[in-house]
């Protein structure tokens, strides 16, 4: 199964993706995770994202394209993939599709994490990692409803988007998680012994 998380920074992408990787045992493939390393390490897209990640903003596509196609064809992706935090931009999507349809693998799924500002903020505030201060904050939420949002009616079109709450606790929202997932897979499996 190919599927995407979308939502605000603070939704719970991590700890969802974390647990729905357990679940369904697929490589997770988080665009942020692969760029904090790219920093770390040094690299060329490390050091073209570095002040971008620093003042919040969203490092350009190309960049990231580039990263998540060779992440895409180390092998390990052909039973599946969880994208997190990926794509954030319609040119992303757009290129995730290229890419996807390359190697003849469909997306499955689309599952927004749903979860207003106030609460994002509240989060986020106990978190503490480098882009977390409140004006990083901020900018990193202007970003996502302006450039991440025209990406959920994309998919919503097409009839891949799950809206989800993302209120309450980590086991509260993986449940809504894992029904999506289980009617997906259900569906699938239905339509394959025909
Ligand atoms: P994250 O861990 O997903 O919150 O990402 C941390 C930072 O990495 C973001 O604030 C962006 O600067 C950058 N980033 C991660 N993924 C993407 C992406 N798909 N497109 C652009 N920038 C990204």
């Amino acid at each position: 199964m190919r599927l995407i998380f979308i939502g605000p920074p603070g939704a719970g992408k991590g700890t969802q993706s974390q647990r729905l990787l357990e679940y369904l045992g697929i490589p997770h493939l988080s665009t942020g995770d692969m760029l904090r390393e790219a920093v770390r390490e040094q690299t060329e897209a490390g050091r073209l994202a570095a002040p971008y990640m620093d003042a919040g903003q969203l490092v350009p596509d190309d960049v990231i394209i580039k990263l998540v196609d060779e992440r895409l064809h180390e092998g390990d992706c052909d039973q599946g993939a969880l994208f997190d935090g990926f794509p954030r931009t319609l040119a992303q999507g757009r290129g995730l599709d290229k890419m996807l349809e390359r190697v003849g693998l469909p997306l499955d799924v689309v599952i927004e994490l749903d979860v207003d500002d106030a609460e994002v903020i509240r989060r986020l505030a106990g978190r503490g990692r480098n882009d977390d201060k409140p004006a990083v904050i901020a900018e990193r939420l202007k970003g996502y409803w302006n450039t991440t949002r025209p990406l959920l009616k994309y998919y919503q079109d097409r009839g891949l988007l799950h809206v989800i709450d993302g209120r309450g606790t980590p086991e509260e929202v993986f449940d809504r998680v894992r029904t999506v997932v289980d009617g997906i897979r259900r569906r699938q499996e239905g339509v394959t012994a025909t």
